[in-house]
């Protein structure tokens, strides 16, 4: 659906990405796993169309991208209701309660941001990607900053959401690898800079104590990889390293 090749992007000579290629399925979940400063926001803007400065290639299958900013961006001014209503068309109001009603946001909808929690702003700014039924939805960090139930809370919506539309295609970046190996189909990790994929991941998803092994042995190989001393072949999956 949609196939991304950077063979390099950098932002002057400092070189970010290397060569790198991803590809991201309808109804797939991917989260983006790497440290501070690698180039994960960086490769978002390209995959939205919105930085085209790099030598490689996107190719995709005619879509509509939605972009959920690290910061909720929403307009201080407006009530919630009314920060939906700014990217909906007239025929779309029933959509605006539809959304409300599936993120919980019902009894805020005529608050202003000023007076939202972080958890709830990220909710609006979540269901504002979702009003023009995108095919695919980029997030850029959505749990960072928020409390455990908080940003559990907002991974429930998001399995909500998946039920909803099992079409729609996520590319999610996190720090947090409990949260990428509960919610995702698959994960990338993605090394100092120049980034490159230096792993991909399947999350086994099957029960607490597997869950809790993965977690460790992600971990494991994270920490590593952020210290810089693991050396690996591209690409190379996880389970292979023992
Ligand atoms: P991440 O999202 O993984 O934390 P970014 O993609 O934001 O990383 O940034 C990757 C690197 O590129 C960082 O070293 C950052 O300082 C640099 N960078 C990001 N945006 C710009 C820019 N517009 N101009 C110059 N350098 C930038
Ligand atoms: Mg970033």
């Amino acid at each position: 659906m949609i196939e991304l090749t950077v063979n390099r992007k950098a932002y002057g000579d400092a070189p970010v990405i290397g060569a790198l290629s991803l590809t991201l399925d309808s109804g797939e979940l991917v989260c983006l796993l790497g440290p501070s400063g690698c180039g994960k926001t960086t490769l978002l803007n390209i995959l939205a169309g919105l930085d085209r400065d790099y030598s490689g290639a996107l190719h995709s299958s005619h879509y509509r991208i939605s972009y959920m900013f690290q910061e909720p961006r929403l307009l201080p001014w407006r009530t919630v209701r009314q920060n939906l209503a700014l990217v909906a068309d007239s025929q779309q109001q029933q959509k605006i309660d539809e959304l409300l009603s599936l993120m919980d946001l019902g009894d805020v909808a005529s608050q202003y941001p000023g007076r939202l929690s972080l958890g709830m702003a990220r909710r609006v700014a979540l269901a504002r990607t979702l009003i023009n039924d995108p095919d695919l939805i980029l997030m850029d960090e959505p749990f960072v900053s928020l409390d455990p139930p908080t940003a559990a809370s907002l991974g429930e919506v998001l399995e909500r959401l998946r039920q909803m539309r099992p079409e729609v295609a996520i590319l999610m970046v996190t720090h947090n690898i409990r949260e990428a190996l509960t919610l995702s189909d698959r994960i990338l990790v993605l090394g100092n800079q120049p980034t490159e994929v230096i792993c991909e991941y399947f999350p086994e998803q099957k029960d607490g104590a597997v869950e809790q092994a993965e977690e460790k042995k992600l971990l494991a190989f994270y920490q590593k990889m952020e210290a810089d001393e693991l050396v690996v072949p591209k690409a190379r999956e996880l389970t292979a390293m023992g």
